[in-house]
Parts: structure tokens; C-alpha cells; sequence
């Protein structure tokens, strides 16, 4: 069995075996999930080769370890990327990217329409460290080009925002990126590689909550981010690829490495932000997640199936006042989800109950089979209404003007039957 033999292996080829077709040592077929905190040198030449990145090996699992890398090159070879690297969390693998670009007096420009927890690190914590994040509107790239100064190191968005599901037009903003010589970062967490693969419309960063539809069974935290390997760090404004790191003994990430420049990017998160901030993902839940990505093709078409049948049956319920679904027909980013999302548009739904905030709890309480939980991307069918949760403490006002009104439901459709889905949905709406 050797893998690296098939020419252009499909999509599901590669989730199933990239990274791994055998444990040398053992014969293991599975991927041994290595528990061990630090791996033997060989000498003391050997050691030291390690630190100074002369040759790849384990060190310290903080850093990496064997099962973490099987996951890291499956995850690069589904996106196209040329590296990755996996730790704690999605959040995590956001903040380290961002701080792997930008340092004190640096900017960004983001979409307004992000993650919860990714809006509050942008607007709230960033500005704390001297990094400033400017926000655009997704559904308008050239409202970030207003935005762009001399002093802006990256262009975020999200492929599909949370909670309104707008659907980003990659391409215009990787030509923005490009023009302006910045990375473009995207967040592909509620599309995954299966569904839209950002590298091959321009993205240079591609950042995957590991946590949601990849692990797939919500039972596992961890992030990653893959690296095209194609944008040019040695652009002096990129201060810390240009200048000597302190925090690795003087190098300049974008000249100093000799035929691993083209891997600078994930080189130096690994060496400096991961090596001295420690957000490592454990090998356990490294392991958790290529069991997951192993059936990821499948549940992916199962959840964008059963996601576009619940939003064709909310939308002629007469309890129903809107439903946002971008792989349907009538739905405002249909145009663009046709463009980028040709397998399908996703898992999550997002809809309106006739009779505001009260019907939308109401709804909520009398769901059987859906989980209320704050998650997505679980092979089971979620649920939560974020007027009363997530976003409780904003007026009606300011939830709309954040594209969130209060009888908004926001479902995260699972791989149970359809029958049993819409079966549920319709008993909560009618009472
Ligand atoms: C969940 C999520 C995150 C954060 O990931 P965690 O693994 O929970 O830290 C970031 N972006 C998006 C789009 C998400 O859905």
C-alpha cells in the first residue's frame, strides 16, 4: 500500500489515507495515537540539528508529535495547502495566525459578520496588544478597500458567516489581497475542504475550527491552520519574516531557511507563537479528528441534503415568517453558494418564528430530537435561539443591527433521517 503512488487521488482518497499508509515499526494500520510527551534524540548532534531546524523530528508534544502530523499533512493535502499546523482550538488557531502576521501598530480588516468569540478577540482584545481590526461588509469587498492603509498586514473573512450565513465572494477578496500585497485569511470551519477549498480561489491562510463538522461528533476541541505556501513574507512590511526573531535565536523566517522558506509561515507559529504560548492540541484529540475526517465526504453530503430539505419544508410552514438557507433558490446568496459551494451550501440553517422572542424560546423548549446547545456541526441535529443565549445581553436593536432579530433560530442539521427531522420541527412549531 503506498498512497504517495496514486496519481491525483480524489477528494475521499485523500481523507482516508493521506498522511499515513502504515506504522513502520509496528504494522499498525490505524494511526497509532502516540501518548508521549517528549521523543528520544539520537546524539547530541542529532539534538541540536532538531532545534536549529536542520532536519524535522519530534521534540516535545508541545510542539508536535507523530499523530498531530499525520493530521496536519491530511488536512494540507485536502485544502492544497503546502503546511499545517494543529492546536487547542479554533479560536486559538485564529489568534496565533493573527499575531504569526501582525505585531504592535500593525492592521486588519475583517468582515463585521464573524464568529462570536473571533468579533470579540478583533474588536476587544487585538486593540489591547496594538493591533488595530477595521470591519467591512462581506457582501461588499470593495468596502474593505476603503478600509486598507499602509499599515494593513492581513484581509479576514469567514467563507460562510456566522449566524446570518452570508456567503463571502472569495475571489474578489483574494484580488484585493493581491493587489495590496497582503495575505487573505479565511475561516472555512462551516465548509470545510469538502465543500470549498479557499487556497484554489486565491486564499493564502486557511483557519479550520477542528471542533465542529471535521471532528464531526462533538466530542473533541482543537483548531488548524493550513498555509498555501504562496505568499511572499519577504515583503520587508512583514516585520517579523524580516527582521532577526528574538524569539528564535535570531533567525529571519523569510531568508534563513534554506529550501523550507516557501514553509516559513506555519516554521515560525510553531517555533514561536505555539513553542511559547502553548496552545497545543493534545494527540489524543489529533486522533479524534482523522477518525472524523475519514467520514467527512459522507456526513457533509448527508448534512447539506437533510439542511436543504428542512429549508424548503420552513419555508412553506405557515409558523414560519423567513428562512436563510444560501443553497436555496430564493435565498439572497444563492448566486454566490452556486459559484463556491457547488456540492451543497452546508449544515446550517438559520430561520424566523411567527411571534418574536417569546415563540422563539417557546419553539426551543418543545424540540425532542434537536440538542439546545451552543454548537454546530454535530452529527446529531442542534438548536439554539440567540436572542435568548448566545446574544442575550443585546437590545432588539443592536441584534439587528448585528443581522440577529429576536425570534431568529439557528439549526445545525445533523445525519438522522429527514423524516424524523422535519417530523420534530413541525411538532415544536405547531405548539
Ligand atoms: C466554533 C468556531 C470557531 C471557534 O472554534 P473553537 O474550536 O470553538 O475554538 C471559529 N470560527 C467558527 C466559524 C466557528 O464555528
Amino acid at each position: 500500500m503506498n498512497f504517495k503512488k496514486l496519481e491525483n487521488p480524489g477528494f475521499e482518497t485523500i481523507a482516508v489515507h493521506a498522511g499515513h499508509s502504515g506504522d513502520k515499526e509496528t504494522g499498525a494500520r490505524g494511526v497509532p495515537l502516540h501518548r508521549s510527551t517528549a521523543y528520544l534524540f539520537n546524539s547530541a548532534e542529532h539534538a541540536q540539528n532538531l532545534f536549529a531546524l536542520k532536519e524535522p523530528g519530534n521534540i516535545y508534544t508541545r510542539m508536535g508529535n507523530p499523530t498531530q502530523e499525520v493530521l496536519e499533512d491530511r488536512m494540507a493535502a485536502l485544502e492544497g495547502g503546502a503546511a499545517a499546523l494543529a492546536v487547542a482550538s479554533g479560536t486559538n488557531a485564529i489568534f496565533y495566525t493573527m499575531i504569526n502576521i501582525c505585531s504592535m501598530g500593525d492592521e486588519v480588516v475583517s468582515s463585521s459578520n464573524l464568529y462570536g468569540g473571533t468579533y470579540t478577540m478583533f474588536d476587544d482584545l487585538l486593540p489591547k496588544f496594538g493591533i488595530t481590526v477595521r470591519f467591512g461588509d462581506t457582501n461588499n469587498p470593495e468596502s474593505f478597500r476603503k478600509l486598507i492603509n499602509e499599515k494593513t498586514r492581513a484581509l479576514y473573512i469567514e467563507t460562510i458567516g456566522n449566524p446570518s450565513l452570508d456567503v463571502a465572494d472569495i475571489e474578489a477578496f483574494a484580488k484585493l489581497a493581491k493587489e495590496y500585497e497582503i495575505p487573505l485569511v479565511v475561516d472555512s470551519t462551516f465548509t470545510t475542504p469538502y465543500l470549498l477549498r479557499p487556497i484554489e480561489m486565491g486564499a493564502h491562510i486557511v483557519i479550520h475550527s477542528l471542533t465542529k463538522w471535521i471532528g464531526g461528533h462533538g466530542t473533541a476541541i482543537g483548531g488548524i491552520v493550513i498555509d498555501s505556501g504562496t505568499f511572499n513574507w519577504k515583503n520587508p512590511k512583514f516585520k517579523l519574516y524580516n527582521e532577526a526573531d528574538g524569539g528564535y535565536h535570531g533567525l529571519r523566517f523569510a531568508h534563513d531557511l534554506g529550501n523550507l522558506n516557501p514553509l516559513a509561515f506555519i516554521l515560525r507559529m510553531r517555533t514561536v507563537p505555539l513553542r511559547n504560548l502553548g496552545g497545543c492540541i493534545s494527540p489524543d484529540n489529533c486522533w479524534m479528528f482523522l477518525q472524523g475526517l475519514e467520514t467527512l465526504a459522507l456526513r457533509m453530503e448527508r448534512h447539506t441534503e437533510n439542511a436543504l430539505a428542512v429549508a424548503k419544508f420552513l419555508k412553506n410552514h405557515p409558523a414560519v415568517s423567513w428562512v436563510r438557507y444560501p443553497g436555496m433558490e430564493e435565498d439572497a446568496a444563492y448566486k454566490k453558494a452556486s459559484k463556491y459551494l457547488p456540492r451543497g451550501a452546508g449544515g446550517m440553517v438559520v430561520f424566523g418564528v411567527k411571534g418574536g422572542r417569546e415563540a422563539g424560546q417557546r419553539f426551543i423548549d418543545k424540540l425532542q430530537l434537536f440538542s439546545h446547545v451552543a454548537n454546530v456541526g454535530d452529527a446529531k441535529s442542534l438548536a439554539i435561539h440567540p436572542a435568548s443565549t448566545t446574544h442575550s445581553q443585546m437590545t432588539d436593536e443592536a441584534l439587528c443591527a448585528g443581522g440577529i432579530s429576536p425570534e431568529m433560530i439557528r439549526l445545525s442539521i445533523g445525519i438522522e433521517s429527514i423524516e424524523d427531522i422535519r417530523n420534530d420541527l413541525n411538532q415544536a412549531l405547531k405548539s
